[in-house]
């Protein structure tokens, strides 16, 4: 089960920005801090950042033990969720759990005290990325013992299960993404259990909605994909989900017309689908800035989407609010700044 843990990073304390652009924004590198990080952390640390390179965020231990029992129920895998409000009161970055440690000496190095507590319960960080989800939007997940409507309530939160699982659900995060990668043991079961039940059904209902969305959308043998432009065979174009089909709500996927568009699996379906690729709000197709520079997919971007239009957007005015969405939560946008 993953766990989703909510975590404030407002510019009320100036510290906070300080600390917030010296390691979620930039990460640190681990060998700087060979002192403070003792052998059994560092050798699991460099397993899991091969590169030297991590993102880190750490809680004070406080006067009431809250934050430390919230603490203790993360593990690799759990998911948090930054909050760093702002005009819209906004949760702005979205990241998965990847290690947690107790850290005394190397949260004195990092950051300043909290009223004379180190950070020291410390968690590093994987796929952080940027989203835009405003506090309102998911109210129904997270009000939970503190009131996060109000500032000075608004403080670190595990969400029990069923909250957690809803609000994943809401921000389309699909189930593979929510656990770190099984061993191989895990594996053999999984497929074992695949076998047996669930994957089969889920996989029947989704080849189900898949063939009357390309009925739908592609009337002839062949059609042109909205985002390159380009005319293809029919077995090469999928009804993609323009806003993510787990995040859908049952009316949305039922509203076929505007909640899908013609993709190609030449390139367009992947890139749109993982985020390395969305559309404005003028209808353009922008590359996101964390797409991996010089590689073939940047190739892809270059020669074949960028500066287009996509052609879904301007036909359907009512696929504009799933475009929002694609742009608000899955596209890979850069990080901001807590209060912006
Ligand atoms: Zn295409």
């Amino acid at each position: 089960m993953t766990v989703v843990a909510l975590q404030p990073a407002t510019p009320g304390k100036r510290a906070t920005v300080k600390n917030y652009v010296k390691t979620i924004i930039n990460p640190i590198n681990l060998t700087t801090y060979t002192n403070e990080i003792p052998a059994d952390q560092m050798a699991a640390l460099r397993d899991l950042y091969p590169g030297g390179h991590a993102r880190l965020w750490g809680l004070s231990p406080g006067k009431s033990p809250v934050k430390r029992d919230g603490w203790s129920q993360l593990s690799p895998g759990s998911k948090v969720l930054f909050y760093t409000g702002g005009s819209t009161r906004s949760f702005t970055v979205l990241a998965t759990i990847t290690y947690t440690a107790e850290n005394d000496a190397l949260a004195r190095a990092l950051w300043s005290l909290d009223n004379g507590d180190p950070f020291k319960y410390l968690y590093f960080l994987d796929d952080v990325r940027s989203i835009n989800v405003t506090y309102d939007e998911l109210i129904p997940y997270i009000r939970t013992r503190t009131d996060w409507g109000l500032n000075h309530l608004r403080g670190f939160d595990v969400l029990d299960a069923k909250r957690s699982a809803g609000l994943l659900d809401y921000l389309g995060i699909p189930e593979e993404d929510r656990t770190p990668a099984p061993d191989q043991a895990g594996y053999g079961a999984a497929v074992h259990q695949g076998i047996e039940s669930t994957d089969r059904a889920y996989t029947a209902v989704y080849r189900k909605e898949q063939s009357y969305l390309r009925a739908l959308l592609i009337g002839g043998e062949t059609a042109i994909c909205d985002l390159c432009g380009r005319e293809f065979g029919r077995q090469y174009l999928r009804a993609a989900h323009i806003k993510k089909r787990a995040a859908c709500t049952e009316a949305e996927r039922l509203d076929a017309h505007s909640v899908a568009m013609i993709a190609c699996i030449f390139g367009c379906d992947a890139l749109y689908e993982s985020g390395d690729v969305a559309v404005n709000d003028h209808g353009q197709i922008v590359r996101s800035p964390a797409m991996r520079p010089h590689g073939p997919e940047d190739d892809y971007f270059r020669t074949v989407l960028k500066g287009r239009q996509c052609s879904k957007w301007f036909a359907a005015a009512a696929s504009r609010e799933y475009f929002d969405w694609h742009w608000r939560v899955t596209f890979k946008n850069t990080l901001g700044m807590p209060g912006h």
